[in-house]
């Protein structure tokens, strides 16, 4: 995603600190008692400007959501969505997904979503894929038995490179889809990339991960 200088960017993360929440690793295991409620927590990793995480949120009341973005100029999108929106059950990190394992406790999460990741198609930098098996064994410490990785992406070699690493690693695979708009779904929530490569009529992929 391009990325703009916003010389706000600073101070909105100064004065939303209860939303892009700074020292994140301090709330390790603790982020339930965050949110001020028992409820279920998702996970999105590449927030992006926020448009999913917020559409989520707003359908999904009674389930609490993370938001990981990377890019400073970027999360303070999401942020002003968000806070825009009046949404209690966001908040946002900005971080690297790296270390997730620094985030959050064994099982703490519910469900993880990949949305439109980066493809890094060279090998020399497979590694950087958020499917690199690397990832996986982050995803299944803190997602619960049973708890489920989504992935929505344009790009086919991404799509490929996952379904093959899932299944080498041994998550169950459900769901999945060629062509997501060519089925009627109204539980999907689009992602602005999403909406960017279906106007121009690319086909988007979609699976289901799931830790047996
Ligand atoms: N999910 C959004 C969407 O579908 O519209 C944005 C997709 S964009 C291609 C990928 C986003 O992931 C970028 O905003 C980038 O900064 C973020 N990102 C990439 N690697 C990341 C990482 N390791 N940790 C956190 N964010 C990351």
């Amino acid at each position: 995603m391009r990325q703009r200088h916003r010389p706000w960017a600073d101070d909105f993360l100064r004065d939303n600190t209860g939303l892009i929440i700074p020292e994140a690793e301090e709330k390790k295991g603790r982020w339930k008692e965050v949110f001020g409620n028992n409820n279920p927590i998702h996970l999105e990793i590449g927030t992006g400007k926020g448009q999913f995480i917020a559409g989520m949120a707003e359908k999904n009341p009674d389930v609490n959501f993370i938001g990981i973005e990377l890019a400073k100029s970027i999360i303070v999108m999401a942020g002003s969505k968000v806070k825009e929106a009046g949404l209690d059950n966001v908040l946002l990190l900005h971080v690297d997904a790296a270390d997730l394992q620094g985030l959050f406790a064994e099982n703490e999460i519910s469900a993880i979503y990949l949305n439109f990741s980066d493809p890094w198609p060279k090998k020399r930098h497979a590694k950087r894929r958020l499917t690199f098996p690397t990832f996986l064994e982050q995803y299944e410490h803190i997602l619960q038995p049973g708890g489920e990785i989504t992935l929505k992406t344009d790009n086919q070699g991404l799509f490929e490179y996952s379904l093959v690493s899932f299944s080498e690693f041994g998550l169950k695979l459900q769901d999945v889809h060629l062509d997501l708009h060519s089925i009627e779904d109204p539980e999907n929530v689009m992602t602005e990339y999403e909406e960017k490569f279906s106007a121009k009529g690319q086909p988007i992929y979609r699976c289901r991960a799931v830790f047996a």
